[in-house]
């Protein structure tokens, strides 16, 4: 909307440029023309000489005619002719005019015409009227060359000629219309009678012009408007983008570089605004100060949505690292856990092992100690082992260590234990267990172990184990109740084997 407006002003002001330029060059054909007549009058009259030596001899292009000094020159001949009838130099004069304008092809006809009406003049008043139509005929040289004013143009057709163009400006912008007062305008191009007060309402056009350019131009403050709308645009950018952001360090650093950049930018739009002479000037410093603005965002949107891109597959990796550890957690975890159990656990009858009853009996021991429920320890140990090693082999033999350590550990309460302590000899520990009681269940495991069927290489054979048994006394340790228990089974082993014995036997 507002670029619209700025169009339609720049439109306007060189409409009313081209106004401009064609006025001062009617006025300064009339100008030149009316040189040429004064050349004429030279040598009359001291005074008028002076004046028309004083005058420039050819206007340049684009500047204005002094009109008021040929204004002062006329005033001099007007008096001079007054007192001085001169009627006799009319002809040589108009003569003079017409010749000078013979040069241009295109109005010869209408100068030989009046070149012949003026042999045939003889009166002031045929003078004046040839003149009149020598100056309408500069109006319409200056019209073919500049190609914008009507045929037989005078001031009135000039005027004319502005009126429209006032219109046609009024027309396409209302907004501008008003700021530049074309109403107004039109009232004072009203007034205009000579050539002298087209020169004035023309420096009423431009002063008008120059101040609607000034620092408190209506577009100017909207462009500053523009200018609070881009910053506010790129404030609220700057903030999703913290927003959606990742908060490292370098992202942070970059906004700010962006914030003060911005900051820097704007500045300088506002300097701009405040010092801009001109429209033109402004807006080009205006279009690369917003170029500059774009160029920042863009670049830091591309660095963030780059930072963000990284951000999100450093991310995944990490996770991705981060799920590889958690599952390797996890196996070590599990197998640290077998690797645990393993070491307690017998390996070639997977039956707990000596470690396990040690670890156990130390736990049972201080359990035992502070509440004094019975506790029994027994030890069991397979008779004549070493005949069925060597009968039927080593591995024959550890096939049965296996069969009756998972026979016996099968009997077993889960709230005791049992365990592989030596070659073939086995411990079983009674939880709040009285020795009769423990006596009758090592009896059991001792019945089961003869009732077990061995059938060793088409044999059938029979496999016995003695059981020692000893219960906790006071201020005992375990290893005394073991060697209680040992002397026990000893006992067992001595009197006959496949049998069970407690420290009462002993
Ligand atoms: P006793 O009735 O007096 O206990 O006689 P025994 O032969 O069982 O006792 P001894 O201590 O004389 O022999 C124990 C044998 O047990 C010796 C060894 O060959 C055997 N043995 C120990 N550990 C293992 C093992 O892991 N596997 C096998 N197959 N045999 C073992
Ligand atoms: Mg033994
Ligand atoms: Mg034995």
């Amino acid at each position: 909307m507002t670029t619209d407006y700025k169009e339609k002003y720049l439109r306007a002001v060189k409409a009313l440029d081209e106004v401009e330029q064609e006025g001062t060059d009617n006025i300064k054909s009339l100008y030149d023309a009316l040189i040429g007549v004064l050349r004429e009058l030279r040598g009359h009259h001291k005074e008028i000489d002076k004046a028309i030596a004083s005058l420039p001899k050819k206007i340049a292009r684009g500047a204005l005619p002094p009109i008021s000094d040929l204004d002062r020159v006329k005033d001099l001949v007007v008096s001079y002719i007054d007192k001085n009838p001169v009627e006799n130099m009319a002809p040589a004069v108009l003569d003079a005019l017409l010749s000078s304008l013979l040069v241009l092809d295109d109005i010869r006809n209408d100068i030989v015409s009046l070149q012949q009406k003026l042999v045939q003049a003889n009166s002031p008043k045929d003078f004046m009227a040839l003149a009149s139509k020598i100056s309408r005929l500069i109006l319409k040289k200056n019209k073919i060359q500049s190609g914008s004013i009507a045929e037989g143009d005078s001031i009135d057709d000039i005027k004319q000629s502005i009126s429209t163009q006032l219109d046609q400006l009024g027309q396409s912008d209302a907004e501008l219309a008003k700021s530049i007062d074309i109403v107004g305008l039109k009232k004072s191009l009203k007034k205009v009678g000579s050539l002298r007060d087209l020169e004035f309402f023309y420096r009423q056009v431009f002063e008008g012009l120059g101040q609607r350019l000034s620092k408190k131009d209506e577009f100017i403050v909207e462009l500053s408007g523009l200018i609070e709308t881009v910053m506010h645009q790129l404030t609220e950018l700057s903030q999703d983008l913290k927003k959606e952001g990742v908060s490292n360090q370098q992202a942070k650093k970059d906004r700010w570089r962006l914030t003060e950049l911005m900051g820097g930018q704007i500045k300088t739009i506002r300097t701009a605004v405040l010092q801009a002479d001109s429209l033109v000037t402004l807006k080009s410093m205006m279009s690369e100060r917003i170029v500059d603005l774009n160029k920042t965002v863009s670049e830091f949107v591309e660095l963030e949505s780059e930072r963000s891109k990284q951000a999100e597959a450093y991310a995944k990796s990490v996770t991705t690292k981060l799920n590889k550890v958690e599952s390797e957690v996890s196996e070590l975890k599990s197998s640290l856990y077998h690797a645990h159990e393993q070491a307690f656990i017998d390996v070639l009858t997977g039956v707990a092992n000596r470690r396990a009853y040690e670890e156990r009996i130390k736990l049972e021991y201080k359990r035992w100690q502070r509440n004094k429920e019975p506790l029994a320890l027994a030890v069991l140990d397979i008779d004549h082992f070493k005949s069925i090693n060597d009968t039927y082999g080593h591995s024959v033999g550890d096939k049965v260590l296996r069969t009756i350590s998972q026979l016996i550990d099968k009997k077993v309460r889960e709230s005791d234990f049992f365990g592989r302590v030596g070659g073939e000899e086995f411990v079983v520990v009674f939880i709040g267990s009285d020795l009769e009681n423990a006596m009758k269940r090592l009896e059991q495991f001792r019945e089961s172990v003869e009732n077990c069927k061995f059938g060793l290489k088409g044999k059938r054979v029979v496999i016995t184990m003695s059981v020692g048994c000893a219960l906790f006394h006071e201020d005992e340790t375990p290893d005394a109740v073991y060697e209680r228990a040992d002397t026990a089974l000893y006992q067992a082993k001595k009197t006959g084997r496949n049998k069970c014995l407690s420290e009462l036997d002993i």
